[in-house]
């Protein structure tokens, strides 16, 4: 098939046209380009593509044309898309609402850690479009609360992303309840074999379109790396942040509390700065996510897993306060700058045991990161590759030797964690089954009788 160059030669109806032109979109994107066109025609697809390709218009603007096309909105279910993070979630719901303003179908978003009963009045309402989450999608189908029987398009996103959170079972339980007649459109940023298996059985005879190859999003970007002793990252992060052309920067941390621990610190130091990972409430990341979309913050602090899905336009910095351990995380991170045809600098700290992070993904990359030595913690010993002068343990490998030592000490000891875990099972069995009985649990006649012992004996 002869690829389109132009939004006109899409044969997108007049409302769509519209809004994709309000949006100032001038020609599609590679994606856009290549699967609309089969879209359209009621082609399943396999998309091998990452965020900042612009896939959520390339399924989008089709699956809008064709539920106008077909009588326009119905009142029940249509379209059901699933994505692995809330954030993603509100983001391909608010692009639905973009491109389908001039017309009148309807979206509802269903995700965890909010309230259910909003999500139960909207799903009252009848709408086309539902964008959901896994876990809620589930609770909320097993209360008879979701019919999708008219369901028409189904739309797996960030496939890859699923697997890796853990909502494999859920998605082939969600799948086997679809209707079978329906168009699938699967999308995913990596292929590995067990995405492959799960798009297999999705979909029948699909376009392939496979994008632009991560590394190659890594070239408008200014990158730059540090080498910094661990200690002393908090300080040189504060030193960047004297810069103030950092209006806008996105920092990375590889856990929870480390990124609370930054946080905390930019704001001791009057830096607006707001934080987001899985163990804040929904609410608490929604508002976070709005303060730094809205200017209000200089600096979110995030983990890899929150950070999925946060398109915010002007993001002028990146700056990878830990490096990631997987080499294609370095490419999605820097890939939250320079989007929508701008600008965008990545910054990254490397610690002497980070150094085999950052082989790995120069080699991925098929560049160095340029260094800069001249800034106050430049050290020579984590550019070697050491921590206090010896060689330092990578993250990775620190984690894999503690679970040695633990094993190890499990064995010494002859207790194996699973016989830990039994004997614990049997405990809690032992003491639901005298609390039926109505006795006083062995543990608690203990209790009772300690306190009831004269003191001193
Ligand atoms: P996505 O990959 O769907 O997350 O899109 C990434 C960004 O590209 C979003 O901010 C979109 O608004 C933008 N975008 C999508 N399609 C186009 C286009 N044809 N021209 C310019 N920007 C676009």
């Amino acid at each position: 098939m002869h690829e389109v160059q132009t939004f006109s030669e899409l044969d997108l109806i007049k409302p769509i046209a519209r809004a994709v032109a309000e949006e100032g979109y001038e020609t599609p994107t590679p994606i856009q380009a290549r699967s609309i066109p089969h879209l359209l025609k009621g082609r399943d697809l396999l998309g091998c593509a990452q965020t900042g390709t612009g896939k959520t218009a390339a399924f989008a603007l089709p699956v809008l044309q064709r539920l106008e096309k077909s009588g326009g909105r119905k009142r029940c279910i249509r379209t059901l898309i699933l994505t692995p993070t809330r954030e993603l979630a509100a983001q391909v719901a608010d692009s639905f609402q973009t491109y389908g303003r001039h017309l009148s179908l309807t979206n509802t978003v269903i995700i965890g850690g909010v309230r259910q009963r909003p999500q139960e009045r909207a799903l009252k309402q009848g709408p086309d479009i539902l964008v959901a989450t896994p876990g809620r999608l589930l609770d909320l189908m097993g209360q008879n609360l979701i019919d999708l029987k008219h369901l028409e398009y189904f739309i797996l996103d960030e496939a890859d992303r699923m697997l890796d959170m853990g909502f494999i079972h859920d998605v082939r339980r969600i799948i086997d309840m679809l209707p079978k007649k329906r168009q699938t459109l699967f999308f995913s940023a990596t292929m590995p074999p067990a995405v492959v298996k799960l798009a297999d059985r999705m979909l029948t005879d699909p376009v392939r379109v496979d994008v632009a190859p991560q590394t190659r999003t890594a070239e408008r970007i200014d990158q730059t790396l540090m080498f910094v002793d661990k200690g002393n990252k908090p300080k040189l992060l504060e030193k960047l942040f004297e810069n103030t052309t950092i209006c806008r920067a996105l920092v990375f941390s590889r856990t929870k509390h480390g990124a609370d621990r930054i946080c905390n610190r930019l704001t001791r130091r009057n830096i607006a700065a707001g934080v987001i990972h899985s163990n804040r409430t929904q609410n608490a990341r929604t508002r976070v996510l709005e303060e730094f979309r809205m200017g209000k913050l200089r600096a979110l602090v995030a983990t890899d897993i929150a950070a999925r899905g946060i398109d915010v336009d002007d993001i002028t910095h990146v700056i990878n306060f830990d490096l990631p351990n997987e080499v294609e995380g370095y490419v999605n991170r820097i890939g939250r700058t320079a989007r929508a045809g701008r600008d965008g600098k990545a910054i990254s700290f490397c610690a002497g045991g980070e150094f085999e992070c950052l082989q790995s993904i120069e080699r991925f990359i098929k560049q160095k990161v340029p260094v800069d030595r001249d800034h106050a913690f430049h050290s020579e010993d984590a550019a070697n590759g050491l921590e206090n002068g010896v060689p330092a343990v990578s993250p990775g490998r620190q984690q894999g030797r503690k679970q040695a030592r633990r094993a190890r000490q499990d064995r010494a000891a002859g207790s194996r964690p699973a016989r830990r875990n039994q004997e614990r099972q049997c405990a809690n069995t032992r003491r639901s089954k005298e609390r039926s009985m109505g006795a006083t649990p062995v543990k608690n006649r203990r209790r009772r009788r300690r306190r009831l012992r004269p003191a001193g004996k």
